[in-house]
């Protein structure tokens, strides 16, 4: 079981960057939604931790804290740049291992690519810097920084769609890094807003052929099936 840890970077009374009407927090936040969302929907072999279920206060050592405790094999804190600049980057810490920069590329390569569906996206590249919670974690740690609030790039942080993406990006650069194995079917995203998961069980049989000859006539109909 691979660990993974998403730091949804600020939160609580610290809301980040302000500006165009938005909340740096608020964007993370749904960011990393759409990340989770996927991972489950998609992959098996992983068991996640997330920085902040709601709206907590955190600081940036109590992140890193969580991280190392646990154990955690990858470490992404997820931001939203302020400055008035353009486009996307990724940082890893100054010392970052072999294992960070591997993670960085792999992340940036994906990130870019789905931000770049939706527009001509400026890449700032990849950078390191001093920050806290990648000097301070263990494990392969990256900080994104998913455009910026304060300028243009505002009007793809308020469409759902673009943030979707990028969430769903961070998702599949991790796998990749962490060669996660997919799950045989994608499993529609069923996830409650209240964050339950429902099943329905439409037949039990002794007999596995019946099970199938169901399976096959629920699939016909266009409603996921599988056999457990
Ligand atoms: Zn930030």
């Amino acid at each position: 079981m691979k660990k993974i840890f998403l730091d949804k970077g600020h939160g609580g009374s610290d809301p980040g960057a302000v500006a165009n009407g938005l909340q740096e927090k608020v964007l993370t936040h749904k960011i990393i939604e759409y990340a989770v969302d996927y991972l489950f929907a998609n992959y098996t072999g992983f068991e996640l931790r997330v920085s902040r279920a709601g709206d907590q206060t955190l600081t940036l050592s109590q992140r890193a804290d969580m991280a190392n405790k646990w154990g955690a094999d990858v470490f992404v804190s997820v931001h939203i740049n302020a400055g008035k600049g353009t486009g996307f980057e990724i940082y890893v810490h100054p010392n970052a291992s072999p294992q960070s920069v591997a993670l960085q590329n792999v992340l940036h390569d994906e990130i870019l690519a789905a931000m770049r569906q939706f527009g001509n996206i400026t890449d700032r590249g990849k950078k390191r810097a001093n920050y806290a919670v990648l000097r301070e974690t263990k494990m392969p740690a990256v900080l994104t920084e998913n455009l910026f609030i304060d300028s243009n790039d505002a009007k793809y942080l308020k469409n759902e769609a673009f943030l979707k993406a990028v969430g769903e990006a961070h998702a599949r650069g991790i796998a990749k890094f962490l060669g996660l194995p997919k799950k045989a079917k994608p499993q529609p995203q069923q996830k409650a807003s209240d964050g339950k998961l429902y099943r329905v069980q439409v037949g039990a049989f002794s007999d596995r052929k019946n099970a199938e000859r169901l399976a096959e006539e629920l699939k016909k109909k266009g409603y996921p099936a599988i056999i457990v």
